[in-house]
C-alpha cells in the first residue's frame, strides 16, 4: 500500500502548499517576532520593525527576480482579480482602447472586467479550440490605438502557459503572472506591468504583487478610488492602507527559501523535471490523458481525466486516503487538476505516479 506522510502532498491550485521549514519558522516565531514580544500579525505597520520587514522583502524580491530600479514593486492588499480592474483605471492614460488575448478562464474574466473602463479588443482567441493552445503571435490583429496589451502567462484552470515571451512594438505588456511568477526566469524588461496574487506559489492569499515600470505611474482614471491608484501607493511605499503584514512576512520567508535552494534558475529545473516527469507518464498512458497541445502545456497547472469518467470520485477518495489531496479539477472543467509549484517536491509528484499507476491496476 501507499506510504503514509504526515504532511499531505496538496496538489490544489491555490491557496497552495507552502516549503515545511517556511511554515515551521513562522510558527516558531509567531508569540515572539524578532524580540518585538508581540507576532508578526499583532505589530503595527508604522514601526520602523515593519517596514525594516518591508524594505528587505522587496530587496530579497527584486534580487529574485532580477527586478531594475526603473521598476516600482508594490505589495497590495487585494485578490489578484482587483487587478483586472485596476489595469484599465491605471494604464489607459488618456487612451481609451486596449488590447486583450483570451486564452483560458482567467483572460476572458479579466476582459469582462476590463469592459467596464476601456474599449476592448480582444486581439486573438482560442475560445474556438476550447483554449487547448495559445494563438501563435503572427495571428494577432493588435489595435495601434490601445493603451496596452494584455495577457495571463499561464491559464491556472486551463492549463496552458505561453512558451515565450510575446514581442509588441512600443505598446506596454501587461501579464497576469499570477500562477507562474517566480516558477521560471523573469525578462522584466520586456513588460510595463506585472502582477501576481501570492496564494498560489508566494504566500498565504491578501497579497497580490505588482511589478510597474516608472514611467508608467501617474494619470489615472480620475473615477479611481485611492486605494486603487498604484502612483498613490507607490508614494507611500505600500503602507498607504493597513498591510496583509502576515503575507508579506510569509512572502519573505519564501523569498529566503527559494535562495536557499538556488534561485529562479534551479525551481525551472526541478519544475521542468517536475512537469515532464507526469507528462510522460500521462502520455504514456491508455487509463489518463491531457488533452493541451503539446507546446503550450503548463508546467504549474495540469488538468487530465480518466478515459472511464465514472470512476472519478473513487479516483479522489483514494487519493485522499494516500495523503495525495485537491486533485479534483476547477469547477467548470470537471476532471481532475495537479499543481506543482515552487513547493511541491519531486517526491510529490512521484507519489502521485506512484499511486495513480496503483490505481490503474486496480480499475482496468
Ligand atoms: C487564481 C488566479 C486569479 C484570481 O486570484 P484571486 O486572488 O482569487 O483574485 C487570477 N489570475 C490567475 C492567473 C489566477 O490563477
Amino acid at each position: 500500500m501507499m506510504k503514509k506522510h504526515n504532511r499531505s502532498y496538496n496538489f490544489g491550485a491555490g491557496p497552495a502548499m507552502l516549503p515545511e521549514e517556511i511554515l515551521r519558522q513562522a510558527q516558531e516565531e509567531l508569540l515572539n517576532w524578532q524580540h518585538s514580544g508581540m507576532s508578526i500579525v499583532e505589530i503595527s505597520h508604522r514601526t520602523p520593525e515593519f517596514s525594516d520587514l518591508v524594505s528587505e522583502t522587496e530587496h530579497d524580491f527584486r534580487k529574485l527576480a532580477s527586478i531594475p530600479n526603473n521598476y516600482r514593486v508594490l505589495f497590495l492588499a487585494a485578490p489578484a482579480r482587483a487587478q483586472f480592474a485596476m489595469i484599465p483605471m491605471n494604464l489607459l492614460r488618456g487612451k481609451k482602447q486596449a488590447d486583450y488575448i483570451e486564452t483560458g478562464i482567467w483572460s476572458k474574466l479579466a476582459i469582462e472586467e476590463a469592459q467596464r473602463y476601456a474599449e476592448v479588443n480582444v486581439a486573438a482567441s482560442s475560445a474556438s479550440t476550447r483554449y487547448r493552445e495559445i494563438p501563435e503571435r503572427n495571428s494577432w490583429k493588435l489595435n495601434e490605438n490601445a493603451a496596452y496589451v494584455y495577457f495571463t502567462h499561464n491559464e491556472t484552470i486551463n492549463g496552458v502557459i505561453f512558451p515565450d515571451v510575446p514581442s509588441v512594438d512600443d505598446v506596454p505588456l501587461v501579464c497576469d503572472m499570477t500562477s507562474s511568477l517566480l516558477t521560471q526566469p523573469l525578462d522584466i524588461t520586456r513588460y510595463g506591468l506585472v502582477f501576481a496574487g501570492s496564494q498560489k506559489n508566494i504566500a498565504p492569499a491578501g497579497l497580490t504583487l505588482v511589478i510597474i515600470r516608472n514611467d508608467l505611474l501617474g494619470d489615472a482614471l480620475p473615477i479611481t478610488p485611492s486605494i486603487f491608484n498604484y502612483e498613490l501607493l507607490d508614494s507611500y511605499q505600500s503602507l498607504y492602507y493597513t498591510p496583509t503584514s502576515f503575507s508579506i512576512y510569509m512572502a519573505g520567508l519564501m523569498f529566503k527559501w527559494l535562495k536557499s535552494q538556488g534561485g529562479i534558475s534551479e525551481m525551472w529545473r526541478r519544475n521542468l523535471h517536475k512537469a515532464q516527469t507526469f507528462y510522460n507518464f500521462i502520455d504514456q498512458s491508455d487509463f489518463y490523458y491531457n488533452s493541451i497541445e503539446k507546446n503550450y502545456r503548463s508546467h504549474c497547472n495540469i488538468p487530465f481525466q480518466l478515459r472511464n469518467e465514472t470512476l472519478l470520485s473513487l479516483f479522489l477518495e483514494e487519493a485522499q486516503k494516500a495523503n495525495l489531496t485537491a486533485l479534483k479539477g476547477h469547477r467548470l472543467l470537471g476532471g481532475l487538476r495537479a499543481s506543482f509549484y515552487n513547493a511541491m517536491p519531486q517526491a510529490g509528484v512521484d507519489s502521485l505516479i506512484e499511486f495513480m499507476e496503483h490505481f490503474r491496476s486496480n480499475h482496468v
